[in-house]
This record gives C-alpha cells, sequence and structure tokens, in this order.
C-alpha cells in the first residue's frame, strides 16, 4: 500500500485484495501441508480397506462394532498412537481430557502443567470440587517462557520431582499470555520430560492443533493425545464426540474409566450413521488447510489496519486460531455481530456477553453453525477482559472467510466513520 494514501482511503476491497498478496507465500506453505496430510489420510483409508458397510452403526452395548474399532484404528494410525477411543459418547473435548486426567491420576500423584494455565474448561476439572484436587492429586503450573512458548530448564527443574503426568496444550487457547506449540517444540519438551523422568505420562491437549502441521504430537514422543471431534479432525462433518490416542496400555485404562473396569473399549454402540466421522476425517487436512488460510487473511487485513494481532499473519501456526486486538467491549461485540450475520446458519441472531458453564469470564460467542458448538466451523469467541482480544477460528471453505473478512472491514471502516 503506498504511502500515501492512508488506509482509509483505499476501498475494502482493495485492502482485501492488498492483504492477499501479502498472504499469498503463507497459502503456499499451508497448501503444501494440507496436501501431505491429505496423503497420508488417504493412504491410512486404503491400508485399512475402508469399505461402504462400514458406515452402518450398532446399537446396544454395541459389541463387536466393526465401524467404530476401524474408525479407532484409522485415529491411532493418522495421530501416531498404538491404540484410540474415538466415540461420540466423549460429549466434548473437556470430557476427552477429563477422562485422561481423572482415569490416570490418583491421590499424591502430581500432575505437571508445562506452558501456563489449561484452557478455561479445565480449571474446573483441576481445582472445582470434584476436580484433580479436590481428590488428592497434586497439581503444579509452570508459566510460559518470555516468548510465550515453553520454559524448557523450568520443565527440566520440574521434571525432576518425577511428575506422574505433564500436560501440554498445543493451542493457545484464549491466553494472550502464550502462543500455540510447534510440533518441534512438543517434542523438545517431551525430550526434557523423559530425561528427567521416563515414566512420565505426556498427556497433549490436541484441540485446534490437529493437521497444522505435517505431524502430530503422538509422532513425537507424547503418550496420550486428546481432543474434538467437533474441531479440527470432525472436518466439519462429524456430529459430535471426543477422541484418545495413544498408549494402548493408557487408551484402555481411559476406555475403562469411560465405560466401566472390565467393559473398557468393548462397548460402546455407534448408533447413527457412521459416514460422517469417516468422511469429515477425509476432509480434514482440506478444512483445516482453508480455516488457516483465512486466518493468515484475518491477520494480514486487521495488521494492515494497524491492530495487533496474534499470532502475526507469517508467523508459524500450531492451531487454527487468530486473535486479533479490539479496543472496547463494543467493538468486540461488533466483530460478533459481523460474524453471526455472515454465518450460514442463525444470521439473524445478535449475539451477547453472557456467563458460561466452564469459562471464568463472560463470553461472547457468534457461532452459526450446522452442528451446534462445531469451532471448525466458522467461529469467534472472546473473554469480557482486557486487552480486549477476539478470538477467531475455523470456516469450511477460504471463500466463506474472505467475505467474513471484508464484511468486518466494511463495519470497521463505518465505526472509524462514525466517530
Ligand atoms: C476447545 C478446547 C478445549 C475444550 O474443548 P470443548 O470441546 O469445548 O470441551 C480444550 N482445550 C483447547 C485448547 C480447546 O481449544
Amino acid at each position: 500500500m503506498s504511502r500515501e494514501r492512508r488506509v482509509e482511503e483505499f476501498s475494502v476491497e482493495e485492502i482485501v485484495d492488498r492483504a492477499e498478496e501479502l498472504a499469498e507465500p503463507v497459502f503456499k506453505k499451508i497448501k503444501k501441508i494440507a496436501y501431505h496430510n491429505q496423503c497420508r489420510v488417504l493412504q491410512a483409508f486404503k491400508d485399512f480397506r475402508v469399505s461402504s458397510w462400514h458406515f452402518h452403526g450398532s446399537s446396544g452395548y454395541g459389541y463387536g462394532d466393526e465401524s467404530r474399532d476401524l474408525l479407532e484404528a484409522l485415529y491411532a494410525r493418522i495421530f501416531g498412537g498404538e491404540d484410540a477411543l474415538v466415540r461420540h459418547q466423549i460429549v466434548s473435548g473437556t470430557h476427552a481430557l477429563a477422562g485422561c486426567l481423572l482415569g490416570l491420576l490418583a491421590s499424591g500423584d502430581l500432575l505437571l502443567a508445562a506452558a501456563g494455565q489449561p484452557y478455561d474448561t479445565l480449571f474446573r476439572v483441576i481445582k472445582g470440587p470434584n476436580g484433580l484436587e479436590a481428590k488428592g492429586i497434586i497439581y503444579q503450573e509452570i508459566k510460559p517462557g518470555a516468548d510465550g512458548g515453553c520454559d524448557l530448564a523450568a520443565v527440566a527443574r520440574a521434571a525432576k520431582q518425577k511428575p506422574k503426568m505433564v500436560f501440554i496444550q498445543r493451542s493457545r487457547g484464549y491466553s494472550t499470555k502464550r502462543r500455540s506449540l510447534l510440533i518441534r517444540e512438543i517434542k523438545e519438551i517431551v525430550e526434557v520430560v523423559k530425561e528427567f523422568s521416563r515414566d512420565s505420562i505426556i498427556l497433549v491437549d490436541n484441540c485446534y492443533g490437529e493437521f497444522v502441521e505435517e505431524w502430530e504430537p503422538g509422532h513425537v514422543g507424547a503418550d496420550l493425545v486428546a481432543g474434538s471431534l467437533i474441531k479440527n479432525p470432525g472436518g466439519g462433518l462429524a456430529t459430535g464426540g471426543g477422541y484418545v490416542v495413544g498408549k494402548k496400555a493408557l487408551v484402555d485404562r481411559v476406555a475403562e474409566h469411560f465405560t466401566a473396569p472390565g467393559l473398557g473399549k468393548s462397548i460402546g454402540p455407534s448408533l447413527h450413521d457412521m459416514r460422517c466421522f469417516y468422511q469429515g476425517l477425509f476432509m480434514a487436512p482440506h478444512v483445516v488447510g482453508q480455516a488457516l488460510q483465512g486466518a493468515v487473511l484475518t491477520a494480514a487485513v486487521f495488521s494492515l489496519l494497524g491492530r495487533r494481532v496474534m499470532p502475526e499473519m507469517d508467523e508459524p501456526r500450531g492451531d487454527i486460531v487468530q486473535a486479533v486486538q479490539m479496543k472496547s467491549k463494543e467493538e468486540l461485540e461488533l466483530f460478533a455481530r459481523v460474524v453471526q450475520q455472515a454465518s450460514p446458519v442463525e444470521s439473524f441472531v445478535v449475539p451477547e456477553f453472557a456467563v458460561l458453564p466452564g469459562y471464568e469470564d463472560e463470553v461472547i460467542m457468534a457461532a452459526g453453525t450446522f452442528v451446534q458448538g462445531s469451532s471448525i466451523e466458522l467461529s469467534m469467541d472472546a473473554p469480557l477482559r482486557e486487552p480486549y482480544y477476539a478470538f477467531m477460528q475455523g470456516g469450511l471453505s477460504y471463500e466463506h472467510l474472505r467475505h467474513v473478512v471484508l464484511k468486518l472491514v466494511s463495519a470497521f471502516f463505518s465505526l472509524a466513520q462514525e466517530k
């Protein structure tokens, strides 16, 4: 953009076009990763001989449910584990993670969070009246490093206490104090922990991270990885559910926590049409690529408008979350309103700040999604706390995201003119 013209003098179209030009080299990298992951996923489908009769569900106990078992084998292969639990009976990412924590930790065990406070909804899992601490589990948290990543030296010191479990969150979540962790950084954490404490279980919260890079935490030594099917790996098609992937013995124990000791993975009917889980997994690398391109475009556009964005347009990404700094509660509400109005479902709804179970501050959420609460479909959230960051993630197609970004620029221009 030439220095003689101020940003306000450009048309909305011109700004988005310019942002796209700036983002092009980043788009290219994203497409390469999506291609790599698409091939990886396709190979797994071929190796496991997925067939159309796998798309029928079972009922009752779900004994001998081959559709479910094959989907779990696919997840294990694709996410670098020995075994997996992929169930719509696991309601959400929080449920999957809480199952790993509560199923594997006992009184007196030490749980170490390696890079800052875990995602908001895990706060009560740790600190609540029925949470880990109430059950006698000891919890320690290492502050993020100066660059918002992981403070490896502090992890090394803490690992000498031989924690039962080390928790690593790949995504930044709603935090402005930390960033997402890259796979090579997760690998470093795993190596440091294992050097001082070989038997510690490394649990990774993989929410929003799946298919963002070419490899997954399970490929670099994580023992257990959990996430949500209405985020990245569901590809926008899965109607709900969660997954846990990792070492077989650990997956079995977590399964016995979810169902019952002695039953474990062997029960749990897939009930309805399983096609959405298979097809969603197949689509996921592409959909994540689309969402990432939208996040990068958002960063590029809002940088041109002089806003702080996290991550920067060309910063390496470990998740699909894009944060954009707003100046006030009103601006957050405007951002949410625009995203909602440009959604295919419930476009007529006006989002408002409200108290939500599991979250500490009031939050506003914009999501006009086909699957309720799905955040691989476009959604925007913001907690009501300074420095007023809007967090945007997901989007099934780049074209939709481009449209939303255009509407956002337009709305913020009008706001500037009113003032
Ligand atoms: C979404 C999310 C969770 C919790 O997932 P829900 O499905 O909303 O319960 C946990 N950790 C991170 C980093 C997330 O993004």
